[in-house]
């Protein structure tokens, strides 16, 4: 009883990991992966041991990769993602950034409990929600203050998808010069 209250404060809290004080099963006094429940020096252990014998661990990437393209798996992997993206948008942004992080050769110390979504975007004060389907201007985004401070805890915020496409990597002077020409070209009327 006690071990479900503490992974389900871990979940409430966005924490990965979090610790019962108690020694697993096989006597390891390890943190527990929140969302398995499992023992992190179990798990560790395991999968050390599957990949050593070989060739089973690319059996079994190769047996993912087939099954996650089976139509009616995709839709329940998709819908599934859906879901959890609308319950707590947090996991894809870190999962996103993280891609993000490792193509750019960007810094990233970020876990889910950094990230607070704001129910509005603090830039241009519209209201931030997961779409129906695909990304929208309305979609909360993983903002880097300072895009060479790569992605750290202080260095983050989330904003809307369009205020993130105006930003990209221009200096605030720079945004202000756009929006300075714009209003000379774009007429009154059709703004
Ligand atoms: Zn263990």
């Amino acid at each position: 009883m006690k071990r479900t209250n503490k992974r389900k404060e871990a979940q409430d809290l966005g924490l990965t990991r979090y610790s019962t004080g108690k020694p697993c099963r096989r006597g390891h006094t390890a943190p527990r992966n929140t969302a398995s429940g499992n023992c992190v020096t179990c798990a560790s252990e395991k999968a050390k041991l599957r990949a050593a014998v070989p060739g089973v661990q690319e059996r079994i990437n190769a047996n993912a990769r087939k099954r996650r393209k089976q139509p009616e798996i995709a839709e329940q992997l998709a819908a599934h993602g859906k879901a959890l993206r609308r319950k707590d948008p947090r996991y894809h942004m870190l999962v996103l950034a993280k891609r993000r992080a490792k193509r750019k050769g960007v810094y990233f110390e970020l876990r889910l409990c950094d990230i607070v979504v704001p129910s509005h975007c603090p830039a241009l004060g519209i209201p931030l929600f997961v779409g129906d389907g695909y990304s929208s201007q309305n979609s909360p985004t993983l903002d880097r203050y300072i895009p060479s401070m790569g992605y750290v805890p202080g260095n983050v915020g989330v904003i809307s998808a369009l205020a993130n496409s105006i930003k990209q990597n221009a200096t605030p002077e720079q945004i202000q010069a756009v929006a300075k020409w714009a209003l000379t070209v774009w007429p009154e009327h059709l703004r």
